[in-house]
C-alpha cells in the first residue's frame, strides 16, 4: 500500500507549531506535503474561495488549502481546531471554525483530520496524540512519535527564544526568505534595533507582508519578534488583565517587554478585518506613547502593496536614525 499524503497549509498555526505536527504525523507514516510560500495564485484562490469580508491571513489559509487539494492531492488535509493551549485565553474565533469554514469553502475535499487543540499540558497533549493515532494509524505505537514530536517542538521553541531565525530553527521554513534577511544582519553592527510585531502567520509570510524583515535587514536594523522572548519571560509582562485572545497576548507581551529592553521603536504588522487587533492596535499605541517611543502600523489587506510598504518602512528607519543622532548632538545629515 502506498504512504498515505497529509497536508499542513502554510498560515495561521502553521508557524507556531509545525515542528510537532511535521514530526508526529512523519513517524505515524505519514508523508508529510506542506504547502509553498504564499504566492499570488494561492492569494487568488484563496479569496475566490472564500468568504469577502474575512481578514487576509484567513483567505490565505483557503489558498493554502486549495493548492494541498488541487495541486499537491493529499489523502488527507490537516486542519486543527485551534482552541487553547494551556494559557488561559483562547484562539480567535475564525481558528475555532477553521474546519467547518474549509468544508464549506470547498465542494470537493479529501478526508479531513481536525482535532479539536484544547490541552491544558504534556499529559493532555498525549491523551489527543492517542486517539488521533488511533483513528489515522491504527498500527502504529504514539509513544515513539509522541516523544519525537514533543522534542521537536520543544527545541524548536528554545532555539526561537536563542534568538534564532525560525528556518534556522527549523528547516521545513527554510523556503522562507527570513534565512537571507537573517544573515545579512550578523555583518552589520547598527544601534537600530526594531520589534517587528504582529501575529505569526502576518511577521513570516512574505509575500503577504512585502517581505518586511528582509527590508529592515537591508536597511542595517536589528529585529527582534515575539517568538524570541521564551514564553515564561513573556508572561511576566501582562498587562493588569489580559485580552481574550491568545496570539493578541502574545502580541501585547511582547510590546511590553520589548519596550522595556531600549528597542528604538516598533512596527506593528496588523491585518484588515481583524476585530482583535483593534484592540492590540490601540495598547501598542499607548504603550509606546508611555515610553516615548515610535510606533509604525503596517495593515496589510490582498491590495496591499510592496512600493508602499517600503516607502513607509524607509520613512520609519530614517526617522528612528535622526532622534538616535538629535539624542547623540549629532549633525542630523551623514
Ligand atoms: S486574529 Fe485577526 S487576523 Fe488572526 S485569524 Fe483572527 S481575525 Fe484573522
Amino acid at each position: 500500500m502506498s504512504t498515505m499524503r497529509i497536508g499542513i497549509p502554510r498560515s495561521l498555526f502553521f508557524y507556531s507549531y509545525l515542528p510537532f505536527w511535521q514530526t508526529f504525523w512523519s513517524e505515524l507514516g505519514y508523508e508529510v506535503i506542506v504547502s509553498p510560500l504564499t504566492n499570488k495564485d494561492i492569494l487568488d484562490q484563496g479569496i475566490a474561495h472564500s468568504a469577502t469580508d474575512l481578514c487576509v491571513p484567513v483567505k490565505i489559509f483557503h489558498g493554502h488549502v486549495s493548492y494541498l487539494i488541487n495541486q499537491a492531492v493529499v489523502d488527507v488535509l490537516f486542519v486543527p481546531r485551534m482552541v487553547n493551549v494551556g494559557t488561559n485565553d483562547t484562539f480567535c474565533p475564525k481558528f475555532l471554525a477553521l474546519p467547518e469554514m474549509i468544508n464549506c469553502s470547498f465542494s470537493t475535499m479529501p478526508a479531513m483530520v481536525s482535532p479539536r487543540i484544547d490541552v491544558r499540558g504534556r499529559l493532555q497533549l498525549f491523551k489527543l496524540c492517542t486517539d488521533l493515532q488511533r483513528q489515522w494509524a491504527p498500527k502504529k505505537s504514539v509513544w515513539g512519535p509522541f516523544e519525537k514530536a514533543y522534542t521537536a517542538q520543544s527545541q524548536y521553541e528554545a532555539q526561537l527564544a536563542n534568538g534564532l531565525s525560525i528556518d534556522q530553527a527549523w528547516p521545513t521554513f527554510a523556503e522562507s526568505k527570513y534565512t537571507e534577511a537573517k544573515k545579512s544582519l550578523s555583518s552589520i553592527t547598527s544601534e537600530l534595533k526594531i520589534a517587528v510585531l504582529g501575529y505569526p502567520y502576518a511577521v513570516y509570510d512574505s509575500f503577504i507582508n512585502g517581505d518586511v524583515l528582509k527590508k529592515l535587514s537591508h536597511l542595517g536594523v536589528s529585529i527582534v519578534t515575539a517568538d524570541m522572548i521564551p514564553f515564561k519571560k513573556r508572561r511576566l509582562h501582562r498587562l493588569s488583565k489580559d485580552l481574550f485572545w491568545h496570539y493578541s497576548n502574545m502580541v501585547i507581551q511582547a510590546g511590553v517587554f520589548w519596550l522595556n529592553q531600549s528597542v528604538s521603536g516598533l512596527i506593528h504588522i496588523t491585518n484588515f478585518a481583524c476585530g482583535p487587533d483593534a484592540m492590540v492596535g490601540k495598547m501598542l499605541e499607548l504603550a509606546c506613547k508611555q515610553q516615548n517611543k515610535p510606533l509604525l502600523t503596517l495593515t496589510l489587506d490582498e491590495q496591499t502593496g510592496q512600493i508602499g510598504i517600503n516607502t513607509r518602512i524607509e520613512a520609519f528607519v530614517d526617522m528612528l536614525q535622526r532622534r538616535i543622532r538629535y539624542a547623540h548632538n549629532l549633525p542630523l545629515h551623514g
